[in-house]
């Protein structure tokens, strides 16, 4: 049974969806006034890892991942290239996307982006205000910490704490009297987008944006909500508050937590110049497989330590579970299937399964493929694999890819390759049958078509055989 370690309970839980059926899946998203970088990316590798897994236990998965198009960082990056908000922003949404793509991220069930949600945000602003969880100074909606007793639950945050902090440190995010209030709504500045509101022309805060689109594509209860470590405080405890006390529900069952990434030892900076995009890598020829790899070689709750080192060990590895894919098929097996092997590939799978369970132990899956690869090369040099151990093996290496997402392209490819052979296979059985009843304009014509395709056929006295030119 699967069990996933959840923040707010301190505890490795068994998990299964509320019910039984769709796993509703919200994700903390990018921020698209830049490239994402490469700790960006670890985050969104694992809620891809979380997903594939969910489905893989046979789950239906419902994943939500908003794009946050309104901020600082967005209205400032749009101001200093001259152009809107949307056309600023669109640019780095596409440039996720294609992020994605590179690394074998599956798609998530829907990105919604935060501007085209002001009004739900405004309604869950008013709810919040009409239940007295929230108040106006000037514009400002922020949100009364006090008047939600459950405040710090995720975090462990006394509230009092907040309280005491000194206003002149902290910026427009909390109330300049209240300094744990945070915002909800802020009123507009000059020169800033803005929209109309019944409190007058603002934008919504980064927080309410979370609470609004998770809760408006899957319900007011999560099955799990994700992010990285940092977004824990402030911006998750306030989800949990903005949320649950507009619905006086249970907001989300469980919350995942990914560790940081950082590069060789040190916090990831542009000022150190240790910050990398996805871009920057592949430029340096590293292949996206390598990179994807090198992403999932810590369990997600233990940082990540990038280092140049570790990507090249990534893309020897990657170098040969490919060389084993490539070759598998191709190798002249005898038939039939070894005990030994049907043993060794039951064992793996079962093994991949517990460690995946296992709060996604994600290093410890990949250690199963590698061990298995190397058994199976082992029985294959003792002569102990057949041809129905490398269709179970194939298979194998297909399902644990569907989580893994490492060699999806490779083991397309073999599948191609064993499906030609098998439609070779079948001509050449065509052409024997034709020759027995002597048609042998009918047997010319398929060795015509074979030899067009490359194929040479040699007539043996125990039937035809063939090979690649
Ligand atoms: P942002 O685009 O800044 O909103 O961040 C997108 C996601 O990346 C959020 O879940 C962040 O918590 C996460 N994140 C930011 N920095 C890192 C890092 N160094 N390692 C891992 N994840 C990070
Ligand atoms: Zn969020």
């Amino acid at each position: 049974m699967l069990e996933l370690y959840n923040t707010v309970t301190r505890q490795q839980q068994p998990f299964k969806p509320a019910d039984g059926k769709t796993a509703r899946v919200y994700s903390c998203g990018p921020t698209v006034y830049d490239f994402p970088h490469i700790g960006n990316l670890r985050t969104f590798v694992l809620s891809d890892i979380l997903c594939r897994y969910l489905a893989y236990k046979g789950w239906e998965v419902r994943h939500v991942m908003n794009i946050t198009d309104v901020d600082d960082k967005t209205i400032s990056g749009a101001l200093t290239q001259g152009v809107s908000l949307s056309e600023y922003t669109q640019q780095y949404t596409e440039y996720f996307f294609d992020d994605l793509e590179t690394l074998n991220i599956q798609r998530a069930w829907e990105y919604p982006r935060a501007t085209d949600h002001i009004e739900q945000m405004q309604v869950l602003v008013q709810t919040l205000l009409d239940k007295g969880h929230a108040y106006e100074v000037e514009g400002n909606m922020y949100f009364d910490i006090s008047s939600f007793p459950d405040y710090g639950k995720l975090s462990g945050i006394q509230p009092e704490e907040l309280g005491n902090r000194d206003y002149s440190r902290l910026n427009d995010e909390y109330n300049r009297e209240e300094a744990g209030d945070f915002v909800l709504w802020k009123a507009a500045k000059p020169g800033e987008p803005s929209w109309d509101s019944p409190w007058g022309p603002g934008r919504p805060g980064w927080h309410i944006e979370c609470s609004v689109m998770s809760m408006e594509y899957l319900g007011p209860t999560l099955d799990i909500h994700t992010g990285a470590v940092d977004l824990i405080f402030p911006h998750h405890e306030n989800e949990i508050a903005q949320s649950e006390a507009a619905t006086s529900q249970q907001f989300v069952r469980f919350w995942l937590h990914g560790e940081h990434l950082i590069v060789e030892g040190e916090k990831m900076s542009k000022s150190l110049g240790n910050f990398y995009t996805l871009r920057d890598l592949l430029e340096e020829g590293y292949s996206s497989q390598a990179i994807r790899h090198q992403l999932l070689t810590a369990h997600y709750r233990q940082q990540l330590n990038f280092t140049v080192e570790g990507l090249e060990q990534s893309e020897r590895a990657m170098q040969r579970l490919n060389t084993f894919i490539e070759r598998l098929p191709k190798l002249p097996l005898p038939e039939g299937r070894s005990e030994e092997a049907a043993e060794r590939i039951e064992e793996a799978q079962a093994k991949f399964e517990q460690v995946m369970d296992d709060d996604l132990n994600v290093p410890g899956a990949l250690g199963v493929v590698f061990e298995l690869i190397k058994q199976v090369n082992t029985l294959h040099d003792g002569g102990e694999l057949h041809d129905q151990d490398r269709t179970v093996m194939l298979d194998f290496l297909v399902q644990a890819d569907s989580v893994l997402g490492l060699m999806t392209e490779q083991l397309e490819a073999a599948r191609s390759d064993s499906q030609a052979d098998a439609e070779i296979d079948a001509l050449v059985a065509e052409r024997e049958q034709a020759r027995e009843k002597r048609d042998f304009p009918r047997a010319d014509e398929i060795r015509d078509q074979l030899a067009a395709e490359g194929i040479i056929l040699e007539d043996t006295p125990a039937g035809t055989i063939w090979r690649r030119k």
